[in-house]
């Protein structure tokens, strides 16, 4: 991990470059460097997209709504740049066995994938991929983060941790237990996805349907009805298991998930056309269960803060809103 240092000490840290670390991140800028450290290969944390031998996914985030000024604010921006637009398809909710359309309201996608809300919210920034912090550590008035590759990255004045509720606890224990107690409140629950492509359309009514009915899946979405996506012809699912199934088989192997969420989704569409591909992917933290109903977490006196969905609740606006939330707030010295 490179080495940062600031003359002038103002440098944060931020760890997580979802899309709640990005928000937080884009605000602490206006006053000084600020540096994102990401695990993943590509920009979106859960709100991202997955190529593979058979296209691309949006394999956790499906949509997103904007409710609020601030996240409406930046959709409309990019839906300007034409990178989001509204998902005008057929959607709604199986309940009973039978699919009913739901128009409440607009559904926005990225464009051409889901990553290019992170894409667009992580130009400027100083945004580092593949880099996994395995802990934090105080020394004096700074901050430093320990890597995975045995390096350290500091100092920095500010350190925001905008990762899911849990895996933020772990990291900060030992240097701020009061605060990492606090994650401790919150309930994340896991979700399999599986990945299909198939050789032709899927005989099915809608593009996308939320599964009231008991059983193993709790969303299913032609993935390739979303707008910007490639026209080639494959048809690109993505099947969602409901929290509760996923807790269940969360330590099978992917293959096993495959087979048990395409024989579900058959049952829910009938005879499906030929298989091309299908993988599973495992989010082992996905939906903020019990959000701890507030912004964010901020301990002014250290200068160590927590954002994410797992706050606020389970939405891309939701993660939005508290990294904006947190960041103003650190700005304005609040404690
Ligand atoms: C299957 C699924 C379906 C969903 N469907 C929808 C939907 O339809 N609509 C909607 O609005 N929301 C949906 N959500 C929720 C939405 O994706 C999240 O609320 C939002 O993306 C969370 O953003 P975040 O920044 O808080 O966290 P994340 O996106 O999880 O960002 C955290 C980032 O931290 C990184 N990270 C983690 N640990 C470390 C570490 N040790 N070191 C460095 N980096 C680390 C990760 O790589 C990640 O990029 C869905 C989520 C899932 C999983």
């Amino acid at each position: 991990m490179a080495q940062v240092s600031d003359p002038d000490n103002l440098a944060a840290c931020v760890i997580g470059g979802g899309v709640a670390g990005l928000a937080c991140a884009g605000i602490l800028q206006e006053r000084g460097r600020v540096v994102v450290l990401d695990k993943g290969r590509g920009p979106g944390g859960r709100a991202s997209t997955r190529r593979g031998e058979s296209g691309r996914f949006d394999h956790g985030a499906q949509y997103f709504t904007a409710r609020g000024p601030d996240f409406s604010a930046l959709v409309d921006r990019l839906a300007d740049e034409g990178r989001v637009g509204v998902w005008d398809a057929r959607l709604g909710v199986i309940r009973k066995g039978s699919w009913s359309p739901s128009t409440d309201e607009q559904r926005w996608v990225g464009v051409p994938g889901m990553n290019e809300l992170a894409r667009a919210m992580g130009e400027g920034l100083d945004v580092r991929h593949g880099v996994r912090a395995v802990g934090v550590r105080r020394d004096g008035e700074a901050w430093f983060v320990r890597g995975d590759q045995e390096s350290e990255c500091g100092p920095f004045r500010t350190l925001v941790v905008a990762v899911p509720g849990p895996q933020a606890g772990e990291m900060v224990r030992p240097a701020a237990p009061g605060l990492a107690r606090e994650t401790e409140r919150a309930r994340i629950s896991p979700c399999w996805a599986v990945m299909a492509a198939f050789d032709g359309p899927v005989d099915a009514p809608f593009d996308g349907a939320r599964i009231e009915d008991e059983g193993t899946l709790g969303w299913i979405a032609r993935d390739s009805s979303k707008p910007g996506r490639v026209r080639d012809g494959v048809d690109r699912w993505v099947l969602h298991a409901t929290p509760g199934w996923s807790q269940h088989e969360l330590e099978r192997e992917p293959a096993w998930v495959v087979e048990a969420l395409l024989g579900a989704f058959r049952d829910l569409v009938g005879v499906t056309p030929g298989l091309l591909n299908a993988r599973a992917h495992r989010w082992r933290y996905a939906l903020a269960a019990e959000p701890l109903g507030t912004a964010f977490l901020y301990d002014g006196s250290s200068r160590l803060g927590f954002c994410g969905d797992w706050l606020l609740g389970a939405r891309v606006e939701a993660a939005y809103d508290s990294g904006t939330a947190l960041g103003r707030a650190i700005l304005g010295g609040s404690r």
